[in-house]
């Protein structure tokens, strides 16, 4: 399949790259001039193209609509001083690609043509990929289930599509979170660790009602007894206690992220020593209140890393120590920027130079 992977290319007339306003850049809103969209029928991927970004027409019967076999990926691409382009450890979000299809019944992708897709889109818009500081191209790889057949039943047709979004920050902010005792975004058994797009539907109901409550987000907690910390709203949540990492271990609950991974990679180049294990809710606030823990962050390809400035259980506000002050979390966003744009050695080839 590789080498047929021959990925037709019409490019728009005129590019919309001119009318951007960089200064007003909302996340997830402004998209590139192509998209990339393939499909899954007769039991194979096939018609690879990228076309200029558009509405596209479908079925109102399409099965994804009513029993969500839909899934979706997130990286970024940055542009470095030389004019080089990468894409951060694409590779990885081509095995969890694959994870999420199996768990939600669709199809995989062979990770070399999920990878390929991405770098031929790229290529295509990397004019449109920013250089200013914390600026990068937001990437958004999905799959939904195309058949035309209201049976709650796989789908025997799909679409794999790529939209593209240059980006700024996440959050502008540090965040004053709530540690969630209700609702669950994900339980045993489940299928928290794809990224499904009900994950995310069933979450925003709780996100919401924490965002009235004048949070900026939610920590989620295990399902059965809301006793273990899981994660942070879409990014995965780490922190810094007795100058140790200490991170929710990953299960079906968790979504293995990739930003999670790298985080703990360098973390043991600084010379820390990690702990992946389960991390109850009482030992953070204890941690908090007696002033061993120095930091908490969620961290995402969205948000990078996104500093916590306080955590409210049932009612009770725990403060951290001023982020801005925090070693750990601000020497691993510096060191993760410098590394994605190319300002230090990239020792384990996590820029695939497109
Ligand atoms: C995407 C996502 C993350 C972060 O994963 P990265 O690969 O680091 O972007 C963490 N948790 C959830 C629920 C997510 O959807």
């Amino acid at each position: 399949m590789l080498e047929t992977l021959d990925i037709k290319i019409t490019k728009v007339k005129a590019s919309r790259l001119p009318q951007v306003d960089f200064d007003n850049l909302p996340f997830g809103r402004v998209f590139t001039d192509h998209m990339l969209v393939a499909d899954y029928v007769d039991g194979q991927w096939q018609n690879f193209e990228i076309v200029p970004y558009g509405d596209i027409s479908v079925s109102p019967a399409i099965s994804s609509l009513h029993y969500g076999q839909s899934f979706f990926e997130g990286l970024k691409a940055y542009k470095h001083a030389d004019g080089k382009v990468s894409v951060f450890r694409p590779d990885k979000n081509a095995v969890r690609f694959n994870k999420s299809a199996e768990r939600m019944c669709m199809p995989t992708l062979p990770e070399e043509v999920f990878v390929k897709s991405i770098a031929a889109l790229v290529d295509v818009e990397r004019d449109w990929i920013p250089t200013r500081e914390g600026y990068s191209l937001y990437i958004r790889p999905y799959m939904f289930a195309t058949d035309r057949f209201l049976g709650v039943t796989p789908s025997e047709t799909y679409k794999f599509m790529i939209l593209t979004c240059p980006v700024g920050a996440y959050f502008s902010k540090n965040l004053n979170v709530k540690v969630e005792t209700e609702f669950s975004r994900a339980c045993e058994g489940g299928y928290g660790y794809a990224k499904a797009a009900g994950n995310y539907g069933g979450s925003m109901y709780p996100a919401k009602k924490a965002l009235e409550q004048g949070y900026d987000q939610l920590i989620w907690t295990d399902a059965k007894n809301h006793e273990f910390i899981e994660e942070m709203g879409a990014a995965n949540i780490a922190f810094v206690i007795n100058n140790k990492v200490v991170t929710p271990s990953t299960r079906d609950s968790i979504l293995n992220g990739v930003t999670r991974d790298s985080v703990l990679t360098l973390a043991k180049d600084f010379g820390y020593e990690v702990e992946e294990r389960r991390v109850s809710v009482t030992e953070v606030l204890e941690a908090i209140q007696n002033g061993t823990c120095s930091d908490a962050f969620g961290a995402g390809t969205a948000a990078t890393i996104a500093q916590i400035a306080s955590i409210t259980h049932e009612g009770k506000v725990y403060e951290l120590p001023n982020p801005s002050a925090s070693v750990f979390a601000n020497k691993m966003r510096s060191t993760l920027d410098d590394l994605k744009c190319g300002r230090i050695e990239d020792a384990r080839g996590w820029n695939y130079i497109v």
